[in-house]
């Protein structure tokens, strides 16, 4: 990405921040507890960090999920779902969401609109009619207005977002409709692989943000697939969380979706 790129971004996303047009739920509905989703950005060989992740490695964290009784979201890139659908099935068949990482794990501000409709077709059209799709999270965290309009064109119910502020841990809806959702992220395990954390530090990184949030936030936290079989520090430190938070009754956690349905029924 050149400077340029990199300023108009920064300066697209001031621009939106000037004119809000996302709006804070009711927090009332999520009082008393701190909502936590897990998600992972499942991508394989397709985001360019080709680790020789393998589907006996997906089978392992799954069991650990399983372990835990966690359920998660796996925001798959839709060439996944063609070459290695036995863990897409194993993903939905233990409980875990199926959600989209796009076809081919591209972002808006790289490609043109025309590209990035194409896209979301090529995913539409390799899931079976049982599989449907309902959250989205765009690879770079990128985001656009445009992109915002082809999620709601495409019945998606909600994409989830990087959050820039501090007071950024509650979910918005958006004003251009009803019943569709942005979820914040607090973060991912990017900072723990660049850093190359050991498992104290990538835990207490994770603990430390998930402490600070008010009560009643709904937030994700990301992982990679890939990160975690190359790096087993960060992979116990991630486990430590899980395992902890698992017996924490002060933690909600469920797919992103369940908190959708949480949110927009009864
Ligand atoms: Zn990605």
């Amino acid at each position: 990405m050149t400077r340029l790129q990199r300023f108009y971004i920064k300066f697209y996303y001031r621009l939106l921040n000037l004119f809000p047009f996302t709006k804070v739920i009711n927090k009332q509905k999520l009082n008393g507890e701190r909502n936590v989703f897990i998600y992972f950005d499942y991508e394989r060989e397709f985001s360019g960090f080709d680790v020789g992740i393998t589907n006996k490695h997906v089978e392992e964290l799954l069991d650990f999920l399983d372990s835990v009784n966690i359920k998660t979201t796996w925001f798959t890139v839709g060439r996944i779902v063609e070459q290695y659908p036995d863990t897409v099935s194993a993903i939905i068949s233990r409980g875990h969401e199926l959600a989209s990482h796009t076809y081919s794990h591209i972002a808006p501000f790289q490609i043109s609109q025309k590209k990035l409709r194409e896209d979301f077709k090529n995913y539409h059209n390799i899931l079976s009619t049982s599989d449907s799709i309902k959250g989205f999270h765009s690879p770079n965290g990128q985001w656009t207005v445009s992109l915002l309009k082809m999620l709601k064109e495409n019945q998606y119910s909600y994409d989830v977002f990087g959050s820039k502020r501090e007071s950024d841990c509650f979910p918005g809806y958006l004003k251009i409709g009803s019943k569709y959702f942005r979820f914040p992220t607090i973060g991912d395990d990017w900072p723990a692989y660049i850093g190359n954390y050991n498992k104290k530090e990538t835990y207490n990184y994770f603990i430390n943000k998930i402490n600070c949030l008010p009560e009643g936030a709904l937030v994700g936290i990301g992982f990679h697939p890939w990160v975690l079989v190359i790096n087993n520090e960060i992979y116990e430190g991630f486990k430590m969380l899980l395992r902890d938070m698992a017996v924490e009754r002060e933690y909600k956690m469920q797919t992103a979706y369940q908190f959708y349905k949480d949110l927009t029924e009864g």
